[in-house]
């Protein structure tokens, strides 16, 4: 038998919600294939941790995850706690940690679901967007002078360096390769941005070399946001930096429906430490405790999960399970539904359990 293991992070708020849901329906899919167990270890980090030891994880905490096939994590944030410390506290301390650079989202309207954009049906708003995750704006350069003072100054430094947009390059370039229609939008801001941004500009022209078969194009980022609502069939696949995909793809969530069916991958494709799989939603404090969180984004990341692993029939299993939910209308309110998390977890359950094929 197949055996992976999998450290869970539920971390905060709703993530204490969805990580469950998505823990029973991985066991559901493990009991119907029969092929393959996953042997799941919990960590209890996250802001109730911090404020028991004063850290968000334990200062061993990477040496404890790194023996782990995958890490399937929920979300960060406390009301009580200032965000910039529970996100690189736990997030962004694994993330950087271990390397996770390429950040992959995918969106599409699932069956069922209503797109806020007119005439965007099930099956559209099919993009990848591959979000630099290492470096650039979110590389945690900076600093703060003069405190409190008429003088203060704060800097926020961008870092771009060639071996970090390669790297992305080569991956965007790769799944742009890898789907029908073979098409790449390059995002930056390069007529504003004069130094990191047409230094992208130019790595992607280099890179473009080594995949004949893809069509590339440029798309300053701003011009980017209004052509996802206004042209959403002329875009693929996308790659941009930290920054500007972090936003891009809470936009491409929202126009799929809502940022509870959004999920991602933080993946380090050497694969010499595991990768993290997440919904891109955060702790959600408006909903926490309510039962009502969607579960639909870390269902998604858990078959993107499954993907990385080499179970693709689970893999597929699992988002014909989802589907199959979605297009029967048991959805949450952020979709407009009237079920809860444990109704949207059942529904998918009932579907891998009388798959049949
Ligand atoms: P958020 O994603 O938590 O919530 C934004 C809005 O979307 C809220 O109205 C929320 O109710 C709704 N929403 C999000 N996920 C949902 C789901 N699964 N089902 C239904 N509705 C959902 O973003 P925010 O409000 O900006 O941030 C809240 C906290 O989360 C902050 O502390 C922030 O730093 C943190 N955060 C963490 C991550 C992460 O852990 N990866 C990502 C984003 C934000
Ligand atoms: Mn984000």
């Amino acid at each position: 038998m197949r055996s992976y293991r999998i450290a869970a992070i539920a971390g905060d708020g709703i993530g204490k919600e969805v990580i469950p849901a998505g823990l029973e329906v991985l066991r559901a899919l493990q009991a119907r294939a029969g092929d393959f167990e996953l042997e799941v270890v919990d960590f209890p980090w996250g802001s109730d941790f911090y404020r028991e030891t004063g850290r968000m994880m334990p200062e061993d905490g990477l040496d404890q995850l790194r023996g782990f096939d995958a890490i399937y994590f929920g979300a960060v944030g406390d009301p009580h706690l200032p965000d910039s410390l529970t996100l690189w506290g736990l997030r962004l301390n694994i993330c950087q940690g271990f390397d996770q650079y390429a950040n992959i989202r995918p969106t599409r309207v699932l069956p069922g679901l209503e797109s806020p954009l007119r005439g965007a049906g099930p099956g559209s708003i099919d993009w990848v967007i591959v979000r630099e995750n290492s470096e650039g704006e979110y590389a945690g350069h900076g600093g703060r002078a003069h405190r409190g003072h008429e003088i203060e100054v704060a800097t926020e430094t961008s870092i771009f360096t060639r071996v970090g947009v390669e790297r992305i390059m080569r991956t965007a370039f790769t799944i742009a390769a890898s789907r029908p229609r073979k098409l790449l939008t390059v995002v930056t801001k390069s007529n504003a941005q004069r130094h990191g941004m047409v230094f992208w500009d130019e790595v992607a022209a280099k890179v473009a070399a080594e995949f004949p078969q893809v069509t590339w194009e440029k798309e300053l980022v701003d011009a980017m946001a209004a052509r996802m609502v206004r042209k959403p069939d002329s875009i693929d696949t996308v790659v941009a930096t930290n920054l500007h995909a972090d936003i891009l793809s809470d936009l491409a969530g929202a126009l799929a429906g809502s940022l509870g069916v959004a999920p991602t991958a933080n993946l380090d494709p050497s694969r010499q430490a595991p990768s993290m799989f997440e919904p891109i939603h955060g702790s959600a404090f408006d909903i926490t405790g309510k039962g009502i969180a969607n579960p639909v984004a870390t269902f998604w990341t858990a078959c993107m999960m499954l993907e990385h692993l080499g179970e693709k029939p689970a893999a597929e299993r699992l988002m014909r399970g989802i589907e199959a939910a979605t297009a029967k209308g048991v959805t949450t309110p952020d979709l407009g539904g009237k079920a809860n998390t444990a109704e949207v977890t059942a529904a998918v359950v009932d579907a891998i359990r009388s798959s049949n094929d």
